[in-house]
């Protein structure tokens, strides 16, 4: 007897779905151009988006040309291994290929840290108003986030040290923070890593560690010997410019390497991704025009929020977060003006906005358009 339209009606299936899984928040990604186009009627070329921290300027040369080198051989599947990227990043950073796990974008390292490390019954550690894939990437697989307050807007070692409990086996720590560009310092990082248990793996998230000067860069990868807990993820997706193909790495000790890569997709980046990221991380000229740029686009953007009368919180990304009062509001009337930035509400910040350095004369457009929608 085929079952009937009436039980197959009684059940709703989304209801089979764990409780944890159920209560995810969605993620809110950035507008893209081609949205609010469409829903505006606007010249997509007059739009400018000041949305996800993406590159201002482009694609590396020598990435794209990698690309197109690796065209041909879209029959075959990527090399799961990764082994010219994992080469190259070993010669780059000094570390073994063993130490290194790829991903589809670094949110899909962070997953797979979750993934290795947390199971229900378990607690993972993360500040609040910190990067929102943590949340979402502890929940997923029925763990339980610890949201500690932060302290004007940065992380709370302190108060993060005290929220471990025997169930706690993870804690993100996002520096520079995004959306709020807060920085820990080396010697606060440091004394952090000395502090808390071993038994606790700590994800040290420096997705925006290309953006900062040399004299507050930090040389955490050494540091990978010394704590077996610590795994270091970074990203081709924003200095680098390759948002768009996802890939992204952790580094960590080689056993913890492995077990992530257990746990991954067998072809989880794919041959472009790959072949892109391997030329991208050797234009280290992309890379500093792109700090430089970015260094100069944050002094303009800062003085015109100063000189608009806005509060920033000082910012050590491609980004800044700004006051904007009924954020909300002020978010529509730069669509109008065809200018994209990020609403952070769903960050605990909801008089906030955020809005990534671009080109001069997109900060430039971004500051005229700000000055007629506050
Ligand atoms: C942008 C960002 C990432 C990078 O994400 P990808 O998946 O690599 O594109 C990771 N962490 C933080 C805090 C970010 O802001």
């Amino acid at each position: 007897m085929p079952v009937s339209n009436a039980t197959r009606a009684a059940i709703d299936v989304c209801d089979l779905a764990p409780e944890y899984i159920r209560a995810i928040a969605p993620y809110q990604p950035g507008k893209p151009i081609a949205e609010l186009a469409r829903e505006l009627g606007l010249d997509p070329d007059c739009i400018i988006k000041l949305a996800s921290n993406e590159n201002p300027l482009g694609v590396s040369p020598l990435a794209m040309q990698a690309i197109h080198g690796a065209l041909a051989d879209t029959a075959r599947y990527p090399d799961g291994n990764g082994y010219e990227l994992k080469q190259a990043l070993s010669a780059h950073y000094g570390v073994n290929a063993a130490q290194c796990v790829l991903g589809n974008g670094s949110n899909d390292v962070l997953e797979l840290a979750a993934r290795s490390f947390l199971a229900p019954g378990m607690e993972a550690i993360y500040s609040q108003h910190a990067f929102a894939v943590y949340p979402l990437v502890v929940q997923a697989v029925g763990a339980r986030g610890i949201e500690v307050p932060a302290r004007s807007f940065a992380h709370d070692l302190d108060a993060m040290l005290k929220a471990v409990s025997p169930r706690t086996r993870m804690v993100f720590l996002a520096n520079p923070n995004n959306p709020t560009g807060t920085l820990i310092r080396a010697a606060e990082l440091l004394r952090f890593l000395e502090a808390i248990a071993p038994r606790i793996i700590v994800v040290l998230d420096e997705a925006y560690n290309e953006y900062l000067p040399d004299d507050l860069k930090t040389d955490t990868i050494a540091w990978l010997s010394r704590f077996p807990n610590l795994v270091i993820t970074r990203t081709f997706s924003k200095a680098y410019g390759l948002a768009g193909l996802r890939v992204g790495y952790a580094l960590a000790q080689a056993g913890v390497a492995d077990l992530m890569n257990r746990v991954r997709q067998p072809f989880n980046v794919n041959s472009f991704a790959l072949a892109a990221a391997a030329a991208a991380l050797g234009d280290v000229e992309f890379v500093r025009r792109g700090y430089e740029l970015n260094q100069r686009g944050m002094r303009q953007v800062t003085q015109g929020l100063t000189k608009l009368g806005l509060e920033f919180i000082p910012s050590f990304g491609n980004f800044v977060s700004f006051k904007a009062g009924d954020a909300g509001s002020v978010y529509q009337r730069l669509l109008r003006h065809g200018v994209i930035v990020r609403p952070i509400a769903g960050y605990g910040m909801p008089q906030y906005l955020r809005v990534s350095i671009g080109l001069e004369s997109e900060n430039g457009r971004f500051l005229d358009a700000l000055s007629k929608s506050i």
